[in-house]
């Protein structure tokens, strides 16, 4: 059992719920979010079906779920929901389109990433800072510096700026530049960076561990949920299989089925699952095909130079097919393809 608490529920209100479900021979666990409490209940359901806890001062709701994951559970919330990224809409009734570099480089090559990724049809800006990457060796990102470049390109295109944080130390600096916060697959089940994501009050783009089932990917995002926020965004970018044409397998069928058991809107990377630039397109026509509520997916201005993830880099030449693609799943689906905001006047 889980109690929401209303937001402008006062610590009294919440000490209130706790000794009562305490005399039931419960146990309360109380989570302050940034927005609201939230109180799980752990102990026999049939006592506290006996307390009258709706009708304690300061509580909104009391959600009975049977799910493990319960806040983010279709049966918490039998509506899908939408979750907006500095005014851009992802969820029911949209086609959202993320575009950007795999990693930030230099002021230019984002730049130009960028306005790429306007011609794709984006309204979001991909490009991670923090690299979290299989090789010691490899290029893991510019840090902070990658950061300022994403925000002074947001400032000049007005695309609002998805980037990853690798680290629980690092969520409170990615956040202070971000519009939204990207958990990757490697990095799915790091409990203590979940939490943090939760703290930080911005949207969270969770990518499904490679590993993972779908009730592992969901509990992930209640460890998120459970921390007070609820915008997050479920990403699938392929899972482990014998298979190796392809980098990762893209789990089509995690889209329904993730859609059917969470109320949180669910994205696909085509570039992190097929690994090569002749599969992105057909990867995305498939992903909003069978109900994607958008898709996220690489570009670069030079793949040949690019030091993260060339070749499933789309160039310039294909991003009218992505466009075309985004426009007429979302026309055929009833879906209205996500817009950018305007920039600011400077
Ligand atoms: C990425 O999107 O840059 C990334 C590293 O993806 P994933 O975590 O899915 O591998
Ligand atoms: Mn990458």
């Amino acid at each position: 059992m889980v109690i929401v608490m209303a937001p402008d529920a006062t610590s009294a209100h919440i000490d209130a719920v706790v000794d009562l479900v305490a005399t039931a021979g419960g146990e309360a666990y109380v989570t302050r979010g940034v927005s609201r409490t939230i109180i799980g209940l752990v102990g026999d359901v049939r006592h506290f079906e006996t307390l009258d806890l709706r009708a304690l001062p300061g509580v909104s709701d009391v959600l009975r779920i049977s799910a493990p994951y319960k806040l983010v559970s279709r049966e918490n919330n039998a509506e899908r929901s939408l979750v907006t990224v500095r005014g851009v809409p992802i969820g029911p009734g949209y086609t959202t389109v993320i575009a950007g570099p795999c990693a930030v480089e230099t002021p230019e090559q984002t730049l130009q990433a960028a306005h790429m990724a306007a011609d794709a049809g984006a309204s979001l800006l991909r490009g991670g800072a923090y690299k979290p990457r299989t090789s010691p060796y490899a290029f893991q990102g510019l840090g902070e510096a990658g950061l300022k470049i994403l925000s002074d390109v947001r400032d000049e295109t007005g695309l609002p700026v998805v980037t990853e944080v690798v680290d629980a130390s690092d969520v409170e600096l990615v956040a202070s530049y971000a519009d939204m916060l990207q958990i990757g697959t490697r990095n799915m089940q790091n409990f203590a960076l979940l939490q943090a994501a939760g703290e930080a009050g911005k949207p969270v783009l969770l990518k499904r561990g490679m590993n993972a089932t779908i009730e592992e990917w969901l509990m992930a995002a209640e460890y998120i949920a459970q921390r007070g926020n609820l915008d997050i965004v479920l990403c699938e970018r392929g899972i482990r299989t014998f298979e190796k044409a392809t980098r990762n397998t893209l789990d089509i069928s995690a889209v329904p089925v993730a859609q059917d058991l969470s109320h949180l809107p669910v994205i696909v990377d085509p570039s992190h699952s097929g690994g090569k630039r002749s599969l992105v397109l057909p990867l995305s026509r498939a992903a909003l095909a069978v109900g994607a509520d958008g898709v996220i997916v690489d570009v670069h201005p030079k793949p040949e130079t690019a030091l993260c993830d060339g070749p499933q880099a789309l160039v310039e030449s294909d991003l009218p097919e992505l466009r075309d693609a985004a426009q007429t799943h979302a026309a055929l689906l009833g879906r209205t393809l996500a817009e950018a905001p305007v920039p600011a006047a400077v």
